[in-house]
């Protein structure tokens, strides 16, 4: 009986990137699947897209718990962005002039590391929140021993993967599509959503996961949007010609 339901459902983004199309799209997709009470988001909401202060404000009207991304410190200047590629610190430069004192405000409160419910949320890894990026089977393995919720999600590789631990204790990589309805069993996982804002797995569409707190269940969604907007935005900036035309193909 839903009246009596306790079922919480938690939309899980990560990497927006000031891609404000591609949230949008999202946003839309997430309300159309019902009621979603809370959004987290793993960081990197700026960063490479053109409307960093309307991702933030928009962010900010949905409840939402948000971490710190690597894009979101060099935006406000606390990570020197001589460790970017040239294109993301002409980027990330280029952010720090959009944003409004809030929206720095807001950057500079991020946290890097939040447990909630069974999760531990951080951008990179739960060993090096800010810039450690789980592309393998062992570094993922390595970074199982450094949570201790059963669960963690993560973002930053902008690719939708799960990492589990085996009955025998090794690992195993599972990419993770929509037609894969993910079970939260008693192992240990790393998950990660894939990317709003500028997906890197071959698939342009946008990507992200809805948790459903009852059933303990983790889909994944990929929502077309109008990349030719974001890129167009992305033009009329001047922002870097590679950031642009990545978008269409999803790498
Ligand atoms: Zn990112």
């Amino acid at each position: 009986n839903m009246l009596y339901s306790n079922s919480m459902q938690y939309a899980i983004l990560a990497d927006i990137h000031a891609n404000l199309a591609a949230f949008t799209a999202v946003l839309d997709d997430m309300r159309q699947r019902g009621k979603v009470d809370e959004i987290w988001c793993l960081g990197d909401v700026v960063g490479y897209g053109p409307d960093p202060h309307q991702c933030i404000e928009l962010l900010r009207e949905n409840k939402h718990i948000c971490l710190a991304g690597n894009h979101d410190r060099a935006a406000i200047g606390r990570i020197d962005t001589a460790y970017f590629n040239p294109a993301a610190a002409a980027a990330a430069r280029w952010t720090s002039e959009q944003l409004q004192p809030d929206d720095k405000q807001f950057l500079e409160n991020l946290p890097m590391i939040v447990e909630k419910d069974d999760f531990t949320l951080v951008h990179g890894s739960p060993r090096e929140p800010i810039w450690e990026y789980i592309l393998s089977i062992s570094i993922a393995a390595e970074n199982f021993e450094r949570f201790s919720t059963r669960y963690c999600l993560v973002g930053h590789t902008h690719i939708p993967v799960i990492f589990r631990k085996t009955e025998t204790g090794d690992c195993s990589a599972l990419p993770f599509s929509p037609d894969i309805k993910l079970i939260l069993s008693d192992k240990q996982m790393i998950i990660n959503p894939g990317g709003v804002g500028q997906p890197r797995d071959g698939d342009p569409r946008a990507s992200y996961a809805i948790y459903d707190s009852e059933a303990k269940t983790i889909r994944l969604f990929r929502v077309a949007y109008d990349i030719q907007a974001t890129q167009d935005k992305m033009k009329e900036n001047n922002l870097p010609i590679h950031l642009i035309t990545r978008l269409s193909q999803g790498i």
